[in-house]
């Protein structure tokens, strides 16, 4: 079974997101826990833990199927002192904001060097911050996402993710987010049913199907391997519903969540209503 969702809006309280969710036919969502563009947040009430908890259970959503967006201030690899603590200490905030809601994925963009640091250093630096969040929670996964490589972020290879993950103790809490707008960007092609078999057996042999926890479903308005990040809605921009289609009828994709941010929230609903329909449909037939 495929879930589809989207990034929903938490605006009034994260006990929100789960019935905005529901109103847009979704099976899966996203979410910020706190505000993304401020370092600080306070912390959850008891009252909205236990809001969240029984709006996601009354509708009936899953932990494996809600994913957790982190600030965009954190950057895990940060190649300064202060810069890196700050983030650290965000990120673990962030993981421990999971855990009391009760969540078991926190997806959140690798690092970026800042022309500061060699790669290899980075990614050093990301495992180690990774680590450090780990042993101090239990129960949630940190999941790395694939980057567009826009300036100097890392996790656009998949042999940078492997090389993370590689590193990170827990392997059983580290796993991957597949974005199709980013990975498109950085030159991994899905747009025919023979490019996206073979990107997806490179991601196998590189990183490994079982690190999969969830996918960002995107078109996107830049070219394939421009390395620039830029969303379009599903089918209208440079990869094209082909890929949409083989990712639907990819059964080692089941049970993974599957999230929208497309830049129309008003059209989420047909978005995913569009998406479900490609399921047993044929390559080239119109979606
Ligand atoms: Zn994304
Ligand atoms: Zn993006």
């Amino acid at each position: 079974m495929k879930y589809i969702g989207a990034h929903v809006s938490a605006a009034g309280g994260v006990y929100n997101a789960p019935a905005n969710a529901e109103a847009i036919g979704a099976k899966a969502f996203a979410l910020f826990t706190k505000n993304q563009r401020q370092w600080r947040a306070k912390p959850l009430s008891d009252a909205e833990i236990e809001s969240f908890r029984e709006e996601a259970g009354r509708l009936g959503f899953s932990s494996e199927h809600i994913l957790p967006h982190d600030s965009y201030l954190i950057n895990l690899g940060h190649p300064e002192n202060d810069g890196i603590t700050k983030s650290r200490d965000a990120f673990l905030d962030e993981m421990q904001r999971c855990e009391q809601l009760g969540l078991t994925l926190l997806n959140f963009h690798p690092g970026a060097h800042l022309g500061k640091i060699t790669e290899e250093d980075c990614l050093k630096r990301i495992a180690e911050s990774v680590n450090i969040a780990l042993a101090k929670t239990t129960g949630v996964t940190a999941v790395l996402e694939t980057t567009a490589g826009q300036g100097t972020n890392l996790g656009w290879r998949f042999g940078q993710l492997a090389g993370i993950i590689e590193l990170v103790d827990d392997k059983e809490r580290v796993g991957v987010c597949i974005d199709t707008c980013h990975i498109h960007a950085a030159g991994y092609d899905i747009r025919t049913p023979e490019a996206y078999a073979q990107t997806m057996a490179e991601f196998d042999a590189v990183i490994g199907m079982n690190y999969l926890k969830g996918l960002h479903l995107n078109d996107a308005k830049t070219e394939f391997g421009s390395r620039v990040d830029r969303h379009a809605p599903i089918g209208e921009g440079t990869i094209g519903v082909e890929a949409f289609r083989c990712i639907m009828n990819d059964e080692r994709l089941n049970g993974l969540p599957m999230i929208l941010e497309t830049p129309e929230p008003g059209n989420w609903h047909r978005e995913i209503a569009m998406i479900y329909s490609l399921i047993g449909s044929l390559p080239g037939s119109p979606a």
